[in-house]
């Protein structure tokens, strides 16, 4: 979503005839478009906003028009999340903040900065913000500046009304909006034009998608529509959201990609029941044996989060039990890590040690690198269309990757291929993480 995000502020900042540069060294404006998931993040951030002082400091090329060190803006989550403690931290020099909802007053927030006769005319120790958030914005008007290639992705809905207790989005992003459908296609439509083969319907709660009498099925029929656009993937779902109607469309419709991100967070009844998650596990469990009942060959993935607050050891067995029952093709990870603000936060203690955590999370892994493995070695021997989207690694500059429908990532060596092609492969080796596979047609 943040990427998605940068590319709508692109568009804003160009329309208002700002222009791009390719490095922080030769900009006079320097945007940082932040997250507040984990703690981690808010780590970086300070320490990219040193970063830029430094350089510009210690005589790094500086071509700025005024010769001045530049504005720095903080964006994003964060921004609306720690807007106090980025305000008064003296130590931290930056001049304005935006919030999720606030990119079209970019421009103003930059004048605001500059002040009425160019910069360094306003007190610079006022920092200016604007962290509203909105009930109607959706940035509809907006067509994101991208990079041209292979996929895009496409915001269909913002906001969130879920609570989940851990998390920190319905405050610093709002409450559920979604597009019209008509606004969805023609966006697709562009991006068909322009070139694109794989669209990725974004949203918080992406499945919770409803515009007037349409919901989130019927957006997917009418996205794959496009002519043009080979496949359409969806991110991030809540497993409340899965009607047979919409797992039905997957089913049925050749460009819906057979994959399901179906995010767990615990296995263990008390704790998502703390999680405020809205299902039990064996709700959860009844859902992702229907998925694969209705929709045969489907890879699914998940979230898990360990060490969330009280959880014993006994009920992180019961997250490795899960695993193990619904056998994910892949995991995504995490350790709890109190977000300022959140329900959770002022609820309840983060009183799981911190080594405890880290021993959770590395078996997690283990069992999920084993299951993860076994799943890809059943691939050896089949058949996969797969839509090339990078070239190069480290090791070999010919590597081309793509991924498989259920989202498999695929390498395969040269051939003369290009990015956006579909090349049908045949897979003839597997890790936890990657299948590698040698071109059939
Ligand atoms: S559904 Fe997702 S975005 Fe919404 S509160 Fe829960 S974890 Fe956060």
């Amino acid at each position: 979503m943040n990427s998605y995000d940068s590319e709508l502020v692109r568009s804003i900042l160009v329309k208002a005839k700002y222009a791009l540069v390719p490095s922080e060294d030769e900009a006079d404006v320097v945007l940082l478009n932040t997250c507040a998931i984990r703690e981690h993040a808010h780590q970086k951030v300070y320490n990219r906003v040193h970063e830029i002082h430094q350089k510009r400091r210690s005589g790094h090329k500086d071509t700025t028009s005024q010769g001045h060190k530049p504005l720095i803006g903080i964006l994003g989550c964060m921004a609306t999340n720690l807007r106090t403690e980025l305000l008064g931290n003296r130590r931290l020099d930056i001049d304005f903040i935006a919030g999720p909802d606030s990119y079209k007053r970019l421009p103003a927030l930059i004048r605001e900065c500059l002040g009425d006769e160019g910069r360094g005319t306003r007190d610079e120790r006022r920092k200016i913000f604007d962290v509203t958030l909105s009930e109607f914005e959706t940035y509809s008007d907006v067509y994101p500046r991208r990079e041209r290639g292979v996929n895009a992705w496409l915001a269909v809905m913002r906001g969130c009304n879920n609570f989940c207790t851990f998390c920190v989005v319905p405050y610093t992003r709002g409450r559920e909006r979604s597009r019209s459908v008509e606004n969805v296609v023609e966006e697709t439509r562009q991006l068909a034009a322009d070139g694109f083969k794989q669209v990725t319907l974004l949203g918080q709660n992406v499945n919770s998608y409803h515009c007037e009498d349409r919901d989130f099925a019927d957006l997917l029929e009418a996205v794959s529509g496009v002519e043009g656009i080979e496949r359409v993937r969806f991110t991030s779902p809540h497993p409340k959201d899965f009607p047979d109607k919409l797992l039905e469309v997957v089913a049925r419709n050749p460009k819906v990609c057979k994959h399901i991100h179906l995010p767990l967070q615990s296995g263990s009844n008390r704790i998502l029941g703390l999680m405020d998650r809205t299902y039990t596990r064996e709700e959860f469990t009844a859902l992702a044996d229907k998925i694969r009942r209705l929709i045969p060959g489907v890879a699914l993935s998940t979230d898990v989060i360990v060490g969330f607050c009280t959880e014993t050891d006994a009920e992180f067995e019961e997250t490795l039990a899960v695993l193990r029952a619904v056998n994910f093709d892949s995991a995504f990870t995490f350790k709890y890590s109190e977000r300022k603000g959140t329900i959770a936060g002022r609820k309840f203690k983060d009183d799981v040690p911190e080594a405890i955590k880290t021993e959770r999370i590395v078996r997690l892994n283990e069992l999920q690198k084993e299951i993860s493995l076994k799943k890809n070695r059943a691939h050896i021997g089949k058949t996969h269309e797969i839509l090339l989207e990078n070239k190069g690694s480290k090791h070999s500059p010919e590597v081309l990757y793509g991924r498989a429908d259920g989202n498999h990532l695929v390498t395969l060596d040269g051939g003369g291929w290009a990015l956006g092609e579909s090349v049908k492969v045949r897979v003839i080796d597997a890790s936890p993480n990657v299948l590698k596979g040698v071109a059939i047609s």
